[in-house]
């Protein structure tokens, strides 16, 4: 389907869940936050019908993000139900990988062909700031884990504030070239003050060529993370919601004062 500026829209982000094993300083605060409840929470079966109706509209490629995707109880199963459908061509999930050594066998064969791991820094101390709390030597067994299980390729995505010539960047960087990752530069985003960029190494942020739209843990088709617009599945129906997030996506991005990283997926 393509949108008022003629951009194919093709890319669903699904996320499954606001909740997280982390507390990343740029994304959760610290206080913590208020959780949707369960009923909130898409079902499996929902996710799947809204993820069946976008691909019926020409979506082929599929991300699953969260909060992070593999606390969400039975993820594996959500996983394969989604890989079933006929049409996805890129199929992929962003996961801290805290979780991932556990998982990635299992996933693969449910489908998933490759992984965007979040990872900052090298040192654990600072990893162990950043996160609140974090084990970076999880992260390293999970990426580990993911080559094994044959989840390829994997992208790291590396948050710096200004430019990859930080040095926790630089440190990411020559990790990836000696362990045959791909690296993506994110800079700190803020939502409400619209502040973003484009990817580097990726072609997120790129408006011009924007392929995206989102579904939020709650049932929202977002048509632009950086705008407050959003269409409700279980009000308008999958079909509905999608078209109308698609018809009226913005040409940019600008702000967004209503949602939050952790439960829009990023
Ligand atoms: S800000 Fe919106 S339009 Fe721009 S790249 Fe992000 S999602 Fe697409």
């Amino acid at each position: 389907m393509f949108d008022r500026f003629n951009r194919k829209i093709n890319y669903l982000r699904i996320s499954v869940t606001d909740r997280c094993n982390l507390r990343c300083v740029y994304c959760m605060p610290e206080e913590g936050v208020k959780l949707l409840s369960h009923r909130d929470i898409l079902s499996f079966d929902e996710i799947v019908e809204v993820t069946k109706a976008a691909v019926r509209k020409g979506v082929d490629k599929i991300r699953i993000t969260g909060g992070e995707p593999l606390v969400r109880k039975g993820i594996v199963d959500l996983v394969e139900m989604i890989g079933k459908i006929d049409g996805i061509k890129d199929y992929s999930m962003t996961t801290n990988a805290i979780f991932l050594d556990k998982f990635a066998k299992d996933l693969v064969k449910a489908g998933l062909q490759r992984v965007n791991i979040s990872l900052d820094t090298l040192n654990p101390e600072k990893f162990k700031e950043l996160t609140r709390g974090g084990d970076i030597q999880k992260v390293f067994d999970g990426i580990e884990a993911a080559k094994k299980a044959g989840l390829e390729p994997i992208k790291i995505n590396c948050v710096i504030k200004e430019s990859d010539q930080e040095q926790d960047a630089v440190e990411v960087t020559k990790y990836c070239k000696a362990h045959n990752l791909q690296v993506r530069f994110i800079k700190e985003m803020d939502l409400e003050t619209g502040e973003f960029g484009v990817v580097q190494g990726g072609s997120g942020g790129d408006c011009g060529i924007c392929n995206r739209i989102r579904l939020t843990a709650n049932g929202t088709i977002k048509p632009c993370l950086f705008s407050d617009i959003s269409y409700n599945v279980r009000e308008l129906g999958a079909e509905r919601a999608i078209d109308l997030a698609i018809g009226n996506k913005p040409q940019s991005g600008h702000t967004n004062v209503t949602g939050k990283f952790y439960n829009i997926g990023g």
